[in-house]
């Protein structure tokens, strides 16, 4: 839980060495937090992604002096934009973790070095194609890839957090595996609302252990939010997906 008051924009801009402490506050009681989690569950400690949606450029900066070097974003248009605009931090990598349309393939490929949120053909297909494209005119890695599943299929249309079907995932790995410019590395979920995050991380993590038999490059799981890190670290997440509890409340949230 956040105990601290939003800081504004404007104190921001003027004390940046005010925020920049506050940011090493949480990320270190974070990463105490994972160390806990993995000690208890005898688990390897996972990679964080510290999500920086609706938070400034300015704070991307000042968590990668602070040693941050992943980070995530979910909407293309602000993404792209700080991207550019860090482009001169070395080793800085960016993780597009929210729904994409087709149309913005092109865009997320020039700056993103995964997108763990791929739940159908018609976006693995965009992606591929944006990055044979991008080859053209430079270098691109081949882009990692994670499928999104949804661990929530019988809820209401409004409370789904997207991702594909479970029963769906065997063919689309397979797609995915078989597409120029992309690793398949594995698979990301988000805890259904509302509901204990537990059971929904032990399914998937025996999804993970399903696809991993057909193809054993995909061990990466990306589960695990600010509120249930602890959960996903016991059920066995590599990539932990933490936006609040690094960064405060997200400005336009209040
Ligand atoms: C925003 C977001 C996160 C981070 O959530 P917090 O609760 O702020 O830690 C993680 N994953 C996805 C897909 C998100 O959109």
């Amino acid at each position: 839980m956040n105990t601290q008051s939003p800081v504004t924009g404007a104190q921001r801009d003027e004390r940046p060495d005010e925020r920049t402490a506050e940011l090493a506050g949480r990320l270190q009681r974070v990463h105490e937090r994972i160390e806990e989690a993995s000690r208890k569950a005898a688990r390897e400690k996972p990679e964080l992604i510290v999500v920086t949606k609706f938070h400034p450029a300015e704070d991307v900066r000042r968590l990668y002096s602070l040693g941050v070097r992943e980070v995530g974003e979910n909407r293309d248009q602000e993404a792209s934009a700080k991207a550019a605009e860090l482009a001169g931090l070395d080793g800085l990598s960016w993780h597009f973790i929210g729904q994409l349309q087709s149309n913005k393939a092109k865009s997320v490929v020039r700056y993103a070095s995964a997108v763990h949120s791929v739940d159908r053909d018609s976006i693995a297909t965009a992606l591929s194609r944006a990055v044979l494209a991008e080859r053209e005119s430079g270098v691109r890695p081949d882009l990692d890839v994670l499928l999104q599943v949804n661990l929530d299929p019988a809820a209401e249309e409004q409370t789904r957090r997207g991702g594909a079907l479970p029963a769906s995932l065997p063919a689309l790995a397979d797609q995915v595996a078989g597409l120029e410019g992309l690793r398949l590395r594995g698979l990301m979920a988000v805890a259904p609302l509302g509901a204990d995050p537990r059971p929904a991380f032990e399914w998937l993590h025996e999804l993970s252990g399903a696809l991993r038999r057909d193809h054993p490059e995909a061990a990466l799981l990306s589960a695990g939010m600010s509120h249930d890190l602890e959960d996903a670290i016991a059920c066995g997440a590599t990539h932990l997906r933490i936006g609040t509890d690094v960064l405060g409340p997200r400005p336009s949230m209040g």
